[in-house]
């Protein structure tokens, strides 16, 4: 007989935005014409820059002749785009890295998904709270989370985040193996400083701990005090994994590019006290397990970093950074509190007094705001507490859309707010 993981089991099966698109349909169905505008789901809009397009095309070309032509690609990635990375993305923030430690993969979520493997089924995780959910439910389906608790995993710890805190992470009293942190963050838009990092990654070094980073929103950074990469802190060599990814860097959504940095420092103990190097490990993973990306999008991806592409690709986050810009600016002046929307794109709002949870509704005040916005206004945002317990009490919106509809939807949002 064969038996299901039943781990899989515990995951709960309303995943968030399914959820959102439900209610949002039902809402269509019984309005249909109004048009609604999304501020919710995180997924760019804006087309691939020319650059990009270009080194597609030229890719597709080469494929067609038989001196081109290229099969199974190295699963580590292509060295053109392997160099382009160090030479691009660290060589000029001081980090020197050997190319070997660079994994060229399909995207940040398949890699902070799979990563776990890495490490024994009984190590504790730790995450920050609100969270991107991927970190915690690929534990999930291997059983390391344990069982839920009143919207809590019993293994997870959870260091919330909130306006109370300054959405700056505590270190957790209980000793945690591994710790998931993304910053700037999806979904409070929130950075973190070189000096709280730091803490981190001491942290790291004297408790035998890892480090996972999502680097996923780095290009958004604007404060030039800002770390894009963990690397950027003295030691983190020896206790992180740090995820890339061109999704939203370069609208590579849908064409699929990113990498994972494994140094050759990091290694994790044995129950006898081995110390056993990562990289090697990561190495033998990949070449079972991933084919590679295809050599089309990495040659994508080595586009973004020619003088042409740079600029392109930031003339794009400039555009969707000025959405935030607007965003904060006119959701302070209806009295709104909200967060980040500086150095990511993601405004995190605390729901207004007036939607608490009501006796008697299982409805909780995001969900209730969350609702309110969706017929009142026709804008849709995300209830925070689909991102964890600590997201409750706020709403999430994306600077993901194009200037008319964002502008659109906030004259909506103030008409709507003085009322
Ligand atoms: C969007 C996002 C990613 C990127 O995922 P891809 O698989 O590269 O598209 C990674 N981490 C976070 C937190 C994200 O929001």
């Amino acid at each position: 007989m064969a038996l299901v993981n039943e781990h899989f089991l515990k995951l709960p099966n309303n995943y968030l935005f399914a959820d959102i698109a439900k209610k949002v349909n039902t809402f269509k169905v019984m309005h249909p014409k109004a048009d609604v505008i999304s501020l919710g789901i995180g997924d760019v809009t804006q087309p691939l820059c020319p650059a990009v397009v270009e080194a597609m095309h030229k890719a597709a070309d080469e494929m067609g002749t038989a001196e081109g032509f290229r099969g199974y690609g190295p699963e580590q990635g292509y060295d053109f785009l392997r160099e382009a990375i160090l030479k691009n993305d660290f060589l000029p923030r001081g980090i020197h890295l050997d190319i070997d430690e660079i994994f060229v993969n399909d995207g940040a979520k398949s890699d902070t998904g799979n990563i776990q493997e890495l490490i024994r089924w009984d190590n504790s995780i730790g995450v920050t709270d609100p969270i991107y959910p991927v970190y915690i439910d690929s534990n999930v389906m291997i059983g390391r989370a344990g069982t839920v608790e009143d919207g809590k995993w019993s293994n997870v710890i959870y260091m919330p985040c909130n306006a109370e805190n300054g959405f700056v992470p505590q270190i957790p009293k209980r000793r945690v193996d591994v710790i998931y942190l993304c910053y700037p963050n999806n979904p409070t838009g929130m950075v973190i400083t070189r000096e709280e990092l730091r803490k981190w990654v001491n942290y790291a070094l004297h408790n035998d701990a890892l480090i996972f980073y999502d680097a996923a929103y780095q290009a958004y950074i604007q404060d030039e005090s800002i770390p894009h990469s963990i690397y950027e802190i003295r030691g983190a060599r020896k206790c992180a994994i740090e995820f890339h990814s061109y999704s939203k860097t370069a609208g590579f959504t849908g064409i699929r590019c990113g990498y994972t940095v494994v140094p050759k420092d990091l290694t994790a103990a044995t129950l006898t006290g081995e110390r056993i190097a990562l990289n090697n490990l990561w190495y033998r993973r990949q070449c079972t397990k991933f084919n590679g990306t295809s050599y089309i999008s990495q040659r994508a991806a080595e586009a973004i970093y020619t003088p042409e592409g740079k600029q392109q690709v930031k003339a794009t986050i400039d555009y969707y950074m000025q959405n935030a810009k607007k965003m904060l600016t006119t959701l302070r002046s209806l009295g709104y509190e909200v967060y980040g929307g500086e150095n990511a794109p993601y405004i995190w709002m605390r729901v207004p007094d007036g939607f608490q949870k009501e006796g008697g509704t299982l409805q909780t005040s995001s969900w209730r705001f969350f609702e309110n916005l969706l017929y009142g206004a026709n804008v849709v945002c995300t209830p925070g507490v689909g991102f964890g317990p600590a997201g409750e009490g706020y709403v999430r919106f994306t600077a993901f859309g194009s200037h008319e509809k964002t502008d659109e939807a906030l004259s909506r949002i103030e008409a709507w707010s003085k009322k």
